[in-house]
């Protein structure tokens, strides 16, 4: 039987992540996928396709409304071939996905295909596709199998019409109507995509604002601009069923009143949220605790009660995100190697790549209130920079909280062209536990975006942003 200091189950970001350091840090390191390709959610079905397909249906909308205002006339009509477009992804998927591959075996990491259970503490049965187990085992095991799509009771998922995330990114045709429910971060971005592309896109709620958790201006600006983009949203409204006939699904949901309503699509997504995946581990047979909610307990240390096994990712509590994973691989390997690591979960940004894209840092305005801490705003709207009218992406703001006291800053939260990249920057300042003032002293490049996080900054420090 092959022995490893470390064995990981799950090749997502967290779990390939933890390989990689565990390997770096000199420990004899397994990984165990069940699926052909490395990667886990984030590269098969996750952050990479839906980047692919909203990156694809951004240049068609560009192409189709704003190329005529930039003086590019485009002979003919310009049409969508889906099915390239989805090749296309699958390319970058599986270009990606290679990656992994590589560099597992660049860290002399060993991978076995199969779906890996518990024997024992110390010891995983894997089932590899020919039907064939072999065992391993290991001093330490780190359990980073991820989540699996959430549903409604009562919806049977047919996974032709009525589609969870998985299969709304390799659709074969462009939805006439789709009817997303929930409008979080996964059925805003998949709406938008298909949006796009020319479908009628209705999005239905049950709380009273899109991305919840998110600082409430973030949700109102979103809702406001993806109404401008001819998005149909029923906040407040609960999904009472879903119902799949032939080519038409129908949905029947209550709103606030009580009254019913009734939507007629030919698809139906729903996003109503990821919940954590452990079926097959056979956790009983580890002595590993779940939480209620089927989270795998940890403590701080993300050491589960059994003192040799671990577990990271979706699996485990906090947000389902794949750099949070990733941090947390890193942080399980160093802790395996006697090293020290921290992570502040205050400091793991959220993004939605809506466009405008949308993303936040610390604390949002609704958290500080509720803490009865006393803090001071600066905003500043993307259309007063000049890189945003030359680019004609003039929706959103950046907005930034900081302590009315220390002036330390306490979240940024910004809506806009490029936001997602750009969050990099309030991380880093909130790191190095910057002051308003701080940021407002940087010097940032003329013409950028960034200039909107400056002028937040001199805005919140002594309400004297220069350009508006
Ligand atoms: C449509 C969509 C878009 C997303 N976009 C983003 C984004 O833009 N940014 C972002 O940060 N996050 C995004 N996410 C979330 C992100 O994908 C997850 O947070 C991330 O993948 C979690 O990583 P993980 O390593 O914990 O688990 P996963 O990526 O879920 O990987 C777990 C792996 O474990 C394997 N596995 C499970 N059980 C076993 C077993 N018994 N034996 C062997 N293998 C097993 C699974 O097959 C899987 O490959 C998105 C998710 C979706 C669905």
């Amino acid at each position: 039987m092959t022995q490893y200091d470390v064995a990981i189950i799950g090749s997502g970001p967290g779990g390939y992540v933890a390989a990689i350091r565990c390997a770096q840090l000199g420990m004899k390191t397994a990984i165990i996928e069940k699926y052909s390709t490395l990667g886990g959610t984030c590269l098969n079905v996750g952050c990479i396709p839906s980047k692919a397909l909203l990156d694809s249906s951004h240049h068609y909308e560009d192409a189709v409304k704003h190329f005529e205002d930039h003086g590019i006339e485009i002979p003919g009509e310009i049409k969508i071939n889906l099915e390239k477009m989805i090749a296309r992804k699958q390319a970058v998927v599986d270009q990606t996905c290679a990656g992994v591959k590589f560099l597992m075996d660049k860290n002399k990491i060993e991978v076995y295909e199969g779906i890996g259970s518990f024997k024992d503490a110390t010891h995983i049965n894997i089932k590899k596709n020919d039907g064939k187990t072999e065992t391993i085992e290991a001093k330490n095991i780190i359990i980073a199998t991820g989540s699996k799509p959430s549903n409604l009771p009562f919806i049977k998922l047919d996974k032709e019409r009525v589609i969870t995330s998985t299969e709304a990114l390799k659709l074969k045709e462009i939805p006439k109507h789709l009817i997303v429910i929930g409008g979080g971060v996964i059925g805003l971005e998949l709406g938008q995509v298909y949006k796009r592309l020319g479908a009628e896109v209705t999005v239905i709620e049950y709380m009273d604002r899109i991305i919840p958790g998110m600082d409430g201006a973030l949700s109102k600006e979103l809702l406001k601009v993806m109404k401008k983009q001819k998005v149909k949203f029923n906040l407040s409204h609960k999904v009472k069923s879903v119902e799949a006939k032939g080519k038409e699904v129908i949905v029947i949901a209550e709103d606030k009143k009580g009254e019913e309503i009734t939507f007629k699509g030919d698809y139906c997504l729903v996003s109503v949220g990821r919940k954590p995946y452990t079926d097959g581990l056979n956790i009983e047979a580890s002595g590993v605790k779940l939480e209620k909610n089927g989270t795998i307990a940890v403590n701080d240390h993300l050491q589960t009660n059994i003192s040799n096994i671990y577990a990271l990712g979706d699996v485990v509590r906090g947000a389902m995100l794949a750099h949070k994973a990733e941090e947390e691989g890193t942080f399980v390997a160093e802790i395996l190697a006697g090293q020290k690591p921290h992570i502040d979960y205050n400091l793991i940004p959220g993004v939605v790549y809506t466009w405008p894209e949308v993303a936040a840092v610390g604390k949002t305005e609704e958290e500080l209130t509720e803490a009865g801490v006393s803090y001071k705003v600066g905003q500043f709207p993307m259309r007063a920079l000049g890189r945003a009218r030359a680019s004609m992406d003039l929706d959103g703001f950046v907005k930034i909280l900081a302590d009315k006291e220390t002036d330390e800053v306490l979240g940024v939260h910004m809506i806009g062209a490029r936001m997602a990249d750009l969050i990099a920057e309030a991380v880093t300042a909130m790191e190095f536990r910057a002051s308003a003032e701080d940021i407002s002293r940087m010097s940032h490049a003329h013409p950028t975006f960034a200039e909107a996080v400056k002028e937040a900054a001199l805005a919140a420090t002594d309400n004297r942003a220069l350009h508006v």
